[in-house]
């Protein structure tokens, strides 16, 4: 078990620094890199995903590459255009509703967005639950002629959700909605969204976010927790794996981190990911390591809690 702290190029819900375990196992490493808030019963479906990488692998791929969106943070349009363009992704998110910006920074943003994309590019906006019903559908109708593939968790609840779905005619995408494995089926039973964007860590593998997206019966986009390339890898195998795959997914995050564990880092190419498992590099994670801290012995005592609610067979070498 390896401990990593790696500092953030930009701050990522509230940390400066990306922190984790790395397990390795018959099959390889796995990352367990649950947010500081999460408590143990979250963690061991993040802990199941690192044993399922290390231990048993993944399921075969279906295909060799997996597009990626680029991810347009809130910038003046210029800026927007420029990173869009520097991206070489066909596809674009759009973070609006921040804070400290007007709806007319959003529309702006979003405007220099679909003009770097051309009208063939696809472009999405994420407001992580920022709207209410009424400024949702306001903002979505006052959107829809920059042609959006989806708005991505418009409003915080389920209920909220569903309601402006009914009010417009741009799909709606679930994603802070979606942290728990029965989260997919409320939001079917709610018919709050179209689409469902799905994290390999915090539903608990790979196999297990296959059969969630198997149960929940909505397209699928797979989206990273802001990983190493060793977290990364098993979004890469969700994507791979899944049968049908019809967005580009939220995987080229590694660029939020200063460095990586591997040295063959997973970062996108011409907007894609070749399907692949980068190799642990020692070199690399000596830069990053704090396992003999007294922050490794926090995270060593993070994954022996998380263990104890697990059913999985114990991750060797950890004890309590
Ligand atoms: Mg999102």
């Amino acid at each position: 078990m390896r401990v990593y702290s790696i500092p953030m190029r930009t701050r990522f819900r509230g940390v400066t620094r990306r922190e984790g375990v790395l397990i390795h196992g018959p099959a390889g490493w796995g990352e367990f890199s649950p947010f500081p808030d999460y408590g143990a019963k979250e963690c061991a479906r993040w802990l199941a995903a690192a044993r399922e990488a290390a231990y048993d692998g993944w399921p075969p791929p279906r295909r060799g590459h997996v597009a990626v969106n680029a991810t347009i943070p809130a910038v003046s349009p210029e800026r927007a255009h420029a990173l869009t363009k520097a991206s070489g992704c066909a596809t674009a998110k759009v973070k609006v509703a921040e804070r400290g910006q007007r709806d007319g920074d959003d529309l702006a943003r979003v405007e220099a967005v679909r003009d770097a994309l051309g009208p063939a590019g696809r472009l999405r906006v994420d407001v992580n639950g920022a709207w209410d019903v009424e400024h949702a559908v306001a903002m979505i109708n006052a959107l829809r002629r920059f042609d959006l593939e989806y708005v991505e968790q418009p409003c915080a609840t389920l209920a909220e959700l569903a309601r402006v779905r009914r009010r417009v005619d741009v799909p709606v995408a679930a994603d802070e909605s979606i942290r728990r494995a029965e989260d997919p089926l409320r939001v079917r039973a709610a018919a709050a969204a179209d689409v469902a964007v799905l994290k390999v860590q915090p539903l608990g593998g790979v196999r297990a976010a296959l059969r969630v997206a198997e149960a929940c019966g909505l397209p699928v986009v797979v989206s990273s927790a802001v990983e190493t390339s060793v977290g990364l890898a098993a979004g890469l195998a969700l994507a791979a794996a899944l049968p049908e795959l019809p967005y580009a997914c939220g995987l080229a995050t590694l660029s939020l981190l200063e460095g990586d564990v591997a040295a063959d880092p997973l970062i996108p190419s011409g907007g894609v990911i070749e399907v692949r498992r980068p190799r642990l590099d020692e070199a690399a994670l000596a830069a990053y390591e704090v396992s003999a801290s007294p922050a490794g012995a926090a995270w060593r005592r993070r994954v022996a809690d998380a263990q104890a609610l697990m059913d999985a067979p114990p991750v060797i070498g950890v004890t309590r």
